[in-house]
C-alpha cells in the first residue's frame, strides 16, 4: 500500500515532551518566558471580536505579518541581545545595524521554520547534486534531504568544533553545490562573525543558494541579514519559536532577495496557500510589536547562559562557548545519558544524543535564574 519513496525516511526526533510527571523542561529550547500579554490580548480579542474571521481564510501571503517582521528587524538589527532598548522601542546596536532597509517582500511566513526549511529545500535543491553542511548541525536537514532524496555532503567539524569553513567551501565547490548551516550553529552552539561568513559566501558557487539558518542568532550571534545587500544567492532562515516564546503557535520565515522570495512563494502556492492561519498571523503581529520585551528576555536567558557556563567549567565540565539559548557540555567519565537520567530523576529535562561523536555531550537550554539554580543543585554533584 505504501509508496516506495517512504521507505528511506528518517524521521526527526524532537526533545520529549513527557506527561507523565510536572518536568522542568530544559530539552527542547524553548524559552522559559511566556509571550508578551499583548499577544494573548491579541489572540483573545481575535477569538471573542473577530469571530468571523476564524471562518475566513486567512491572508495566504501574511503580508501586515511581513511588515511587522521587516520593522522588527529594522529596529533590532536581527538581533535581540545586542539591540538598545528604550521604553517600549528598540534600536540595533552600531554593530547590528541593517544598512539597507528590509522590506516586506524581502520575508516570506511558514509554519515554523521547519516547514520553510522545507519549502526552501524544494525550491532551491534537486537530485543532482550533493547538499553540503556540517557534519554536526540541525539534524533536520538530513531528515529533508531524505524525504525530497536530495544527496548530502557533510563535512567533519573541526577538532574544537568549530565549522571546518575551508572544507565546506572545497566540497561545495568540486561538485558546484549550495551550503547550509546554522549559525550560531546547533547542538555545538558556536557561532562564527559575519565577516567570516561573508569570506565563506564570497568563494562559495555563485549559482547556488548559501543558506543560514539563525534560529538562535537572537542570543548573540551575528546576523547575516547586512549581507544581502552583496550576495544575491544568501537564504536567511529564521524562527519565532525560540527568542520570541512562539514554539506552541508556529512560526518561521526566510529573508531573502525578493526574486528569490517570489520563487519560495511558487513553491508554497503549490503546496499549501495557507501555511500560515489567521490566529498565528494575529499573535506574530503583536509579537514583533513588542520586540523590547523579547530583547529585555535575550539578556537575561544570556545573563543566566554566561552564569551556567562558569559554573559548570568550575566543577570540571567542558562547555563550549556558546551564543544560543542552550548550552553543549561534557564531563570527563559520564556519559551523555548518564547525566541526563541523573538529572532526570530530579525532575529536570535535558537532551542528550546517541549520535557517535556527541554521545558524550548533553544539550541544556537556559530557563530562568529559578530553573538554573535548581538544576545548578544538580549537576554540582555530579
Ligand atoms: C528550533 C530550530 C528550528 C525550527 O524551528 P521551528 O520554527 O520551531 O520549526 C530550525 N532550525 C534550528 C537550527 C533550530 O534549532
Amino acid at each position: 500500500m505504501l509508496a516506495k519513496r517512504i521507505q528511506n525516511l528518517h524521521p526527526y526526533v524532537p526533545g520529549e515532551q513527557p506527561k507523565d510527571r510536572e518536568y522542568i523542561k530544559l530539552n527542547a529550547n524553548e524559552n522559559p518566558y511566556p509571550p508578551h500579554k499583548s499577544v494573548a490580548e491579541a489572540l483573545s480579542k481575535a477569538a471573542l471580536a473577530s469571530t468571523a474571521k476564524i471562518g475566513l481564510y486567512p491572508d495566504p501571503d501574511s503580508n501586515e505579518l511581513r511588515s511587522a517582521i521587516a520593522d522588527m528587524l529594522n529596529s533590532t538589527g536581527g538581533v535581540f541581545y545586542t539591540s538598545d532598548v528604550s521604553g517600549q522601542k528598540c534600536s540595533p546596536s552600531s554593530r547590528d545595524k541593517i544598512p539597507f532597509e528590509v522590506t516586506p517582500d524581502m520575508i516570506f511566513c511558514g509554519n515554523g521554520s521547519d516547514e520553510v526549511l522545507s519549502f526552501v529545500f524544494y525550491t532551491f535543491f534537486d537530485g543532482d547534486r550533493p547538499l553540503v553542511m556540517p557534519e554536526f548541525t540541525y539534524s533536520f536537514y538530513p531528515v529533508y534531504c531524505g524525504y525530497y532524496g536530495i544527496p548530502m555532503c557533510t563535512v567533519p567539524l573541526k577538532s574544537d568544533w568549530q565549522l571546518d569553513k575551508d572544507a565546506m567551501l572545497s566540497a561545495a565547490n568540486k561538485t558546484d553545490s549550495a551550503i547550509i548551516f546554522a549559525n550560531p550553529n546547533a547542538p555545538t552552539g558556536i557561532s562564527i562573525p559575519r565577516d567570516e561568513v561573508r569570506k565563506m559566501i564570497e568563494k562559495a558557487p555563485k549559482d547556488k543558494v548559501f543558506i543560514v539558518d539563525e534560529a538562535y542568532c537572537d542570543f548573540g550571534g551575528e546576523s547575516c541579514i547586512p549581507l544581502l545587500a552583496e550576495f544575491k544567492n544568501l537564504v536567511i532562515v529564521r524562527t519565532f519559536s525560540k527568542s520570541l516564546s512562539f514554539a506552541g503557535m508556529r512560526l518561521g520565515y526566510v529573508v531573502a532577495s525578493p526574486e528569490l522570495v517570489k520563487s519560495i512563494f511558487m513553491v508554497k502556492n503549490s503546496f499549501n496557500h495557507f501555511p500560515v492561519d489567521f490566529m498565528a498571523q494575529t499573535a506574530g503581529i503583536a509579537s514583533c510589536k513588542a520586540a523590547y520585551y523579547y530583547a529585555e528576555n535575550s539578556r537575561k536567558i544570556v545573563e543566566q547562559r554566561e552564569s551556567f557556563t562558569k559554573f559548570l567549567r568550575d566543577r570540571g565540565f567542558f562547555v563550549i562557548d556558546s551564543k544560543t539559548n542552550f548550552v553543549f557540555a561534557k564531563k570527563d567519565g559520564l556519559t551523555g545519558e548518564s547525566i541526563y537520567q541523573a538529572v532526570k530523576k530530579e525532575g529536570i529535562l535535558i537532551r542528550h544524543f546517541s549520535t557517535k561523536g556527541i554521545e558524550d555531550f548533553v544539550r541544556i537550554t537556559i530557563g530562568t535564574e529559578e530553573q538554573m539554580d535548581a538544576l545548578k543543585k544538580i549537576m554540582g554533584n555530579l
